[in-house]
Formats: C-alpha cells, sequence, structure tokens
C-alpha cells in the first residue's frame, strides 16, 4: 500500500493527541521510515510509518525505544517522546502498516554532511554525552533487534560467500580489492572477541550516527537530542564511534569516483574525538580508548567488504545508480581505510592528547 492510499488523518487520530489533526504532511530527509508532520490546533507531533521489512520486529524495536529514552529522561536528558495510542500502545499496528507518532521537538535545525568541524566536533559531543548518560544502564535489557549488525568476522564470512558464489561474475573485475579484504582477516575479531571476553563492555549503541539523527539547538547550535533511535542496540562504543569517524572524517562522499578527492582527515578525526571524549569523561575505560583508531578502520573496513559483497551478489542490498556503484563505494572505504593504516601512530598520539587534556 502507498502511501497516498492511507487516510494519514484518521491514523493521526488513533493517537492521544491534545488537538484536533488539522494537517498531515510528509517530513524530513529519513530514508528508512515514512515520516509525516502533523499539525492539531494545540501543536505539532512526528508521526512515522515504520519501516517493518527492514525492523520485522515491531514490538521489540519499540520496546528499546522506551526502555532507553525512559533512562535518559530520569537523567533530565531531552529525548523522544513516545505519543501513545488511544489504547495505551506505544505503536499501532493495522493493514496499513506498523505506526508511532513522537513529540516534536521544536526549534532545532540539524545537518545532512559535515559541514565544518565545529559542527563534527558538537556531534561527537552528542554521541559521547549519549554514551555516558547510558552508562549505567544494562544494555543487555536491549534486544539485538538486526542480529550480528557489527559482527565484522560474519560479515568477511558472508563477503567470502558471495565471492564464492561470484553471481554476476565480477569477481574478476575487482582483484585488488578483493585481495584488500582477505589479507586483514586476522584483525577482525578484535571488537567481537572484547566483547565475548568482557575486556571491552557492552554498551547501548545507536547505531545510525547519521548527522541528520541529532537534533541542534537553533539558537545556539548545541546538541539537544539524538533521534532515530531504531537501531538502539546492545554492543560496543567503538561502533558508533568509528562509524561517525567513517563517514565524517572522510574529505569525499561515500560513492566519490574520483580517489584523488578521497582522504582521511586526522583533524576532523581530531574534532569528534575532542567533542565525545570530552562529554564522555570517565566513562571510556583505558581499553575503549586504546581501541578508538582500531573501531574507525574497523567500521570502515566492515563496510568496505558489506560494498563489495553487494557488488558480487548483484547489488541486491543497497541502492545503486549504475552497475559499478558498490564498486566504487568499497574503494572509497579501502582507501580511507588504508590510509588510516598509515596513520595509525597519528591517531593513537591524537587519543593521547585528547584524553590527557581531559584529566
Ligand atoms: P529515518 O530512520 O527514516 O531516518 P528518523 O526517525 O530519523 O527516520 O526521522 C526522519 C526525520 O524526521 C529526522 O531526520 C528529523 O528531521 C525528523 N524527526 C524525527 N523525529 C522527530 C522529532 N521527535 N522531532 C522533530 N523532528 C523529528
Ligand atoms: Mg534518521
Ligand atoms: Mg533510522
Amino acid at each position: 500500500m502507498t502511501g497516498n492510499d492511507i487516510d494519514l488523518h484518521a491514523v493521526a487520530e488513533r493517537f492521544r493527541l491534545d488537538g484536533d489533526v488539522t494537517r498531515v504532511a510528509p517530513y524530513g530527509d529519513g530514508h528508512i521510515n515514512a515520516t509525516y508532520l502533523v499539525e492539531t490546533t494545540d501543536g505539532r507531533a512526528i508521526l512515522q510509518r515504520m519501516n517493518t521489512t527492514v525492523f520485522p520486529d515491531t514490538f521489540h524495536l519499540m520496546r528499546n525505544i522506551e526502555l532507553v529514552t525512559a533512562f535518559l529522561r530520569a537523567q533530565g536528558q531531552e529525548t523522544l517522546d513516545i505519543i501513545p495510542t488511544r489504547d495505551g500502545s506505544t505503536y499501532l499496528e493495522d493493514a496499513t502498516g506498523a505506526w508511532r507518532m513522537y513529540v516534536f521537538i521544536e526549534d532545532t535545525v540539524s545537518y545532512n554532511l559535515v559541514t565544518d568541524a565545529a559542527v563534527f566536533r558538537a556531534a561527537g559531543g552528542a554521541f559521547g554525552a549519549f554514551q555516558n548518560q547510558l552508562s549505567g544502564f544494562d544494555a543487555s535489557q536491549l534486544t539485538e533487534t538486526i542480529a550480528h549488525f557489527h559482527d565484522t568476522p560474519k560479515r568477511f564470512r558472508d563477503f567470502l560467500a558471495a565471492l564464492d558464489r561470484d553471481a554476476m561474475g565480477r569477481a574478476a573485475g575487482c582483484p585488488d580489492e578483493i585481495a584488500f579484504f582477505r589479507g586483514r582477516d586476522g584483525r577482525y575479531a578484535t571488537i567481537t572477541d572484547g566483547l565475548a571476553d568482557g575486556t571491552i563492555p557492552l554498551r547501548v549503541t545507536h547505531n545510525d550516527t547519521k548527522l541528520n539523527n541529532i537534533l541542534m539547538d537553533a539558537r545556539d547550535g548545541h546538541a539537544r537530542a539524538i533521534i532515530d533511535l531504531d537501531t538502539v542496540m546492545p554492543g560496543s562504543l567503538l561502533y558508533d564511534f568509528g562509524d561517525s569517524i567513517r563517514f565524517g572524517a572522510s574529505t569525499a562522499l561515500e560513492d566519490e569516483r574520483d580517489l584523488d578527492k578521497v582522504h582521511f582527515s586526522l583533524d576532523l578525526f581530531r574534532s569528534y574525538a575532542e567533542g565525545f571524549l570530552g562529554e564522555l569523561g570517565g566513562a571510556v575505560t583505558a581499553r575503549e580508548a586504546e581501541l578508538l583508531p582500531t573501531g574507525a578502520w574497523m567500521m570502515t573496513v566492515e563496510c568496505g567488504m558489506r560494498f563489495l559483497a553487494d557488488h558480487l551478489a548483484g547489488d541486491i542490498y543497497f541502492a545503486t545508480r549504475y552497475p559499478e556503484h558498490n564498486l566504487v563505494r568499497a574503494r572509497t572505504q579501502i582507501r580511507l581505510a588504508s590510509e588510516m593504516e598509515e596513520q595509525a601512530d597519528a591517531m593513537a598520539a591524537v587519543v593521547a592528547d585528547v584524553m590527557g587534556g581531559k584529566a
């Protein structure tokens, strides 16, 4: 069923809104859920038709969000505020889909791209504060709504399976890229092993640290709230830190064809680390701090092998605009990961410096 066939007004009215619904219209730049702005005689709300293809377990997804937002709110942090249905449920499920409603967080701005170091530092601060505030939360309460999300060894096995099948006969066209991922096999279990043996603490991870998931104050730019909590799951803070660096400390877009434009920026790495560690404070363990550069590398390599696996499989998972699109994406990740390898000592020095300045 498409959005056009649905009586959005009627859907909105099944939630516990104070005023009468006057208007419902598509809203925002999200790519996963269908998001609508609801206007009432009393104020505004966000209505979302959840993506049940990506997240089939709506019950546990909403339970995760409820648990995390309640914990954040108890500490005075502004966060997503669920408006229940008229019969008291956190979401609504009918023939038109699975729906939820949030209080509209007013007077904020967000960014789609890293525009400058200050914005990236603020983003780091937002996620550092998120981790700090949730450091007392028992992450094992949360459901893993997408199994093995950042299980890099599993992602590597999936890549090898796609290579083995070579469904499109594309493997012959990218031997160097294949060799890159094969040649680093020995490092892929660093984080998963650490979580398993307890040397890396299990924490709440956001898993979608895109800039437009941080709402910043429209007046002074400070980070107000982190939204889009669909992917909150148990994991390592290295995942969120690493993925932020992967997309934010790059000098080019993820699908830049001209590799001469693609570089890992140590300066942007420093900006994010300053924001992140500055807000995280003493909640980070020595082992986590030591592994921050590895986290950035791991998320970049993992993402790259997923792009290459999808290229080999015939572009099934990631939306592509041309036949080499996933290969181009894999190449940017390989470039970034290679530069991180070259600058591993410099990255470690930045972390040590930022940690030192904090103590
Ligand atoms: P997606 O998973 O599709 O990215 P999001 O939950 O991030 O969906 O919502 C899409 C956009 O809607 C956000 O980027 C933001 O602009 C806006 N939005 C979502 N929730 C709120 C809210 N509670 N208050 C204000 N804006 C919101
Ligand atoms: Mg979003
Ligand atoms: Mg999302």
